[in-house]
């Protein structure tokens, strides 16, 4: 059978209502399901362990990233936990080094007490990502691009490399979707997704997912799934089933504007530096161009400080600022602050996420309003700080 684009995937992936033919998927609002037969019971039984809207918006999730099986969570750092929940004391993992701040929260503070131990690794460089490996590592994880800074690391050598170590590959996705990015395609093991970004996309739920394509990886991720039980209820796996419909739309759009900004950003002179994966110039854009088919809506740029950022952000008419990304709307965070305030400054400022540092996730606005907003509030920090006016 013929394997339609992903634009169409999307839209279909979760199917119709068998039952009734109902376009939409039903909610099912039930903790538990009775049983017809003293003997043999039906395919559900208990809510933590499977629902039919879950189950649809599962079944969704690993089409869109050519999976076996998906698993929908209550949060992305649910799906992150329970992903880790695979390994066991005196296990050992390489976390690339700017990993999504709650996941080094969970990292270096949860992992070490149940006996696992960590390396963070700048994966853009091999040679010391070769150098990480230990007898006992299990679990090689990654983000690319990175958060906030957009470092680029080679999923498909990373994952042959994490093989030739008996390790498992995870990748959180998040910033690509299945729509940009497909890890498991490229080796990767596990991929795993904050759908509450932008496979929901309207800044209403709060949703993660996981995929994988090894079927005894399948079932002990399952196994944690039903055991730790923090499930997505049936009412927001709707929410989501609906947001993944119109990704393709939306990323497309916000991805065109982000690149449009991430050009204006570049040439002005209050902005020290812009990063954004699909410069020419950047250093991961080869290895991003090769696997990954857009340079995605969220963008990274640093103003001379701290008083800098504010005047800018204070500014603004536009975005909303406040954590989170991938939502119709713009959104302009403050990594210092937010995404990374569970990162000590030193951590964070080795990391390259200094005090002037903003994150831009471009929303469906006309691109035309948020350049005309960047630049009155740029203006507006030219003023303030004549500093920044040399460059
Ligand atoms: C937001 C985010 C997470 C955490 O997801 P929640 O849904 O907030 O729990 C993990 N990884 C990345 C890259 C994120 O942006």
């Amino acid at each position: 059978m013929k394997t339609n684009r992903l634009e169409t995937q999307l839209i279909h992936a979760a199917g119709t209502d068998e039952k009734t033919g109902a376009v939409n998927v039903p909610i099912y609002l039930s903790s538990t399901y009775h049983q017809a037969d003293f003997e043999e019971f039906g395919p559900f039984d208990y809510s933590r362990s499977g629902n039919p809207t879950r189950q649809k918006l599962e079944e969704t999730i690993a089409k869109l990233e050519n999976g076996t099986r998906g698993f929908a969570f209550a949060s992305g750092m649910a799906a992150i936990s329970s992903a880790f929940m695979l390994l066991s004391a005196g296990d050992h993992v390489l976390v690339s080094e700017d990993v999504y701040g709650g996941t080094f929260r969970f990292v270096t503070e949860v992992l070490p007490r149940f006996g696992i131990s960590y390396s963070f690794v700048d994966m853009t460089d091999l040679s010391e990502m070769a150098a990480a490996f230990q007898e006992n590592s299990k679990v090689v994880y990654i983000e690319t691009p990175s958060n906030p800074v957009m470092k680029i690391t080679d999923i498909e050598i990373a994952a042959k490399l994490a093989k030739a170590n008996d390790c498992l590959t995870f990748v959180d996705n998040t910033f690509m979707t299945p729509l940009y990015q497909n890890p498991l395609d490229l080796g990767a093991d596990l991929v795993l997704h904050s759908a509450t970004k932008f496979l929901s996309g309207h800044s209403d739920i709060i949703a993660g997912l996981a995929v994988t394509k090894d079927p005894e990886l399948s079932s002990r991720l399952g196994f944690i799934q039903n055991t730790f039980g923090s499930v997505l209820g049936a009412q927001d796996s709707y929410s989501l089933i609906q947001g993944i419909k119109t990704l393709g739309s939306r990323l497309k759009q916000s991805s065109a504007s982000a690149r449009i900004i991430a050009d204006y950003l570049h040439t002005h002179p209050a902005i020290e530096e812009v990063y954004y994966p699909g410069f020419r110039f950047h250093p991961g854009n080869p290895i991003h161009e090769r696997q990954a088919t857009g340079a995605g809506a969220v963008l990274s740029f640093r103003l001379a400080d701290k008083a800098a950022a504010k005047t800018f952000v204070e500014s603004l008419q536009i975005p909303i600022f406040a954590v989170s990304l991938g939502a119709v709307e713009t959104i302009l965070s403050y990594p210092a602050t937010m995404s990374h305030a569970s990162m000590p400054k030193e951590e964070r400022e080795k990391r390259g996420i200094t005090d002037g540092v903003l994150r831009l996730s471009v929303g469906l606005e006309h691109a035309d309003d948020l350049l005309e907003d960047l630049e009155q509030a740029l203006q507006k920090v030219r003023r303030t700080h004549p500093a920044e006016l040399v460059k």
